[in-house]
């Protein structure tokens, strides 16, 4: 069952004039509460929406560093998140990165990773994260639910970009947080209710719409993916691939580098950027990051579609 999409800014007190479960959207609306309740129970956790992936990250830092803080950032990290948090370079947030596979440094106050990172595909050394005293961020937009629960590996937040496999459908902008401390929880409540990150009723309903489909949707892309890494790995025209055999992103290095022509020769494959809709989505990473980032290097975001299918559109961009 889903709750009906109720878009009311605000909802009438009750006859002694008091308010009731649901007073002004900035602090929750009943779509938000129904999807909040079915995300936080496939992670065993309490679930909050936010406007984008973006803005819980933003909360995260205001709920979990104070001033001169030190994040431990994992390299090749979704770009974004470390450019986000460069924002708060003036006041005082220091960033490290480092590689997610060893190690977290040891002065950092929050270890953020990514599992598996955007575009790099690494995984995180969960044993080095729980060892480490400071608090947790895990980024688990590419794994879903499906293939992890970082609350149970050891992570104080998991977080996702909804906008991502949860809604699946390239139509919402959403973000989440999942925690299972209270006091964590509430600060990530007031964080988002004060600095108005909360997500729209429309974003919360497409993330309803989307959970029931979820695993049907990761299972089959997970299943494509593998064998299209596979079948990758042969070509001629492929210098490497990486697939953390989970999820359904790929990245995979065009021989000479010139990733250009391949994601514009792809039909089936949208030559677009974003991951984890039912649509296949392919671009160079290159053009958004920079150097850290090989110049050949393209990402595959494997859709519902065939995969032979996928692979006949893939293989006529890379040329035989
Ligand atoms: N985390 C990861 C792993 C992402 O890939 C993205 C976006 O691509 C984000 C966070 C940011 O999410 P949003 O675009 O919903 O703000």
């Amino acid at each position: 069952m889903t709750a009906p999409l109720d878009r009311s800014t605000a909802w009438p007190y009750d006859e002694r004039g008091e308010p009731r479960a649901f007073v002004y959207q900035r602090y929750a609306h009943p779509t938000g509460a129904a999807a909040e309740r079915e995300l936080g129970a496939l992670e065993g956790g309490d679930a909050l929406l936010f406007g984008s992936g973006t803005s819980a990250v933003t909360a995260c830092v205001f709920a979990l560093c104070a001033p001169g803080a030190t994040i431990a950032l994992a390299e090749g990290a979704y770009f974004g998140t470390g450019v986000t948090l460069a924002q708060f370079a003036p006041w005082g947030l220091n960033v490290v990165e480092y590689d997610q596979t060893g190690r977290p440094p040891e002065e950092a106050d929050v270890v953020w990773v990514e599992a598996p990172a955007n575009p790099i595909l690494t995984q995180p050394d969960w044993d080095a994260v729980r060892a480490h005293p400071g608090k947790v961020v895990c980024d688990a937009t590419l794994s879903t639910p499906i293939h992890l629960r970082p609350l149970d590996e050891g992570a104080d937040v998991s977080l996702h970009s909804a906008t991502k496999y949860l809604t699946g459908h390239h139509n919402a902008m959403l973000g989440a947080t999942i925690t299972r401390d209270p006091e964590l929880r509430q600060r990530l409540f007031d964080v988002r209710l004060r600095l108005g990150l909360a997500a729209s009723p429309d974003s919360a309903a497409a993330l309803l719409q989307g959970l029931p489909t979820l695993e049907t949707r990761v299972r089959r892309q997970t299943e494509s993916a593998t064998e299209l890494a596979r079948r990758l790995e042969g070509h001629p025209a492929v210098d490497r691939v990486r697939y953390p055999g989970v999820g359904g992103l790929i990245s995979f290095d065009v021989a000479g580098g010139d990733a250009r022509r391949v994601e514009t020769g792809t039909v089936l494959i949208l030559n677009q950027t974003s991951l984890g809709g039912v649509h296949s989505t392919m671009e160079s990473r290159h053009r958004w990051e920079g150097d850290r980032i090989p110049q050949g290097l393209l990402r595959l975001s494997v859709g519902l579609e065939d995969v032979d299918a996928l692979w006949a559109d893939l293989e006529t961009a890379l040329g035989r």
